[in-house]
């Protein structure tokens, strides 16, 4: 199956909401074009969305950033203030505690990883994105997700969660335990701005992260 028609299949996916089971030799780009390239593809038609009506007041549009290789993605919710103005993912005050996740508690470099978000566009007020947004906007990050192939995905908050496990379980319910999307485990943990005003969470967040790094076999602290 040509490039093309997967493009014409995820543009049907986005606009009928119908959810297209791809096999993995079908997402793959040619076997010649590596997950970078295939990322900027994706980039590529990302750019001109006008796909729901977040476009309308978003400075930019937040692809994701990050290693095409990593074995751990970071899955947020949508973009803030300074992500909207930058164009990058997570670089507010919560961004820099998710770095410190990575950084100082995971013993990754944040280049290691990647990190995108559901929605591409900052919802106005720093909303969360509607169910209709979302819909529209999820087929970018399922691409992403398939080139990419992490070995664990860690969704960030309640809106990451409950989309990537298609439920309506609270984030309270879900996180602790592995989950899974489309083969690969999902970890959903508390979003770091919500730890920002409720420090006490971080004790569980660093148990959620914890798991992650035995599953992956990178070594804890002593
Ligand atoms: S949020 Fe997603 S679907 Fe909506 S305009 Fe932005 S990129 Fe397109």
């Amino acid at each position: 199956m040509n490039e093309r028609i997967v493009e014409i299949l995820r543009e049907e996916e986005r606009w009928t909401g119908r959810f297209i089971i791809f096999p993995r030799r079908m997402v793959a780009m040619p076997e010649d074009t590596s997950k970078k390239q295939a990322l900027e593809k994706i980039r590529e038609r990302l750019e001109n969305c006008r796909c729901c009506p977040l476009c309308e007041e978003a400075t930019n549009i937040v692809f994701g950033e990050g290693n095409p290789d990593a074995e751990v993605m970071f899955i947020g919710e949508a973009p803030g203030a300074m992500e909207d103005k930058t164009g990058r993912p997570f670089v507010g005050p919560a961004g820099r505690l998710l770095t410190d996740i990575i950084e100082k508690g995971m013993g990754l470099k944040r280049e290691d990883v990647y990190i995108a978000n559901i929605a591409k566009c900052r919802p106005p007020g720093n909303r969360a994105p509607f169910p209709e947004e979302i819909r529209q906007c999820i087929g970018f990050l399922e691409e992403q997700i398939d080139v990419i192939r992490p070995k664990v995905i860690i969704a960030l908050g309640k809106i990451a969660a409950q989309t990537l496990l298609d439920t309506d379980a609270s984030i309270t319910a879900l996180r602790g335990n592995f989950h899974e999307y489309r083969g690969i485990k999902v970890m959903p943990t508390f979003h770091p701005s919500y730890l920002l005003h409720n420090q006490a969470k971080k004790r569980d967040v660093w148990e959620d992260i914890k798991k992650v790094m035995q599953y992956l076999d990178i070594p804890l602290p002593k």
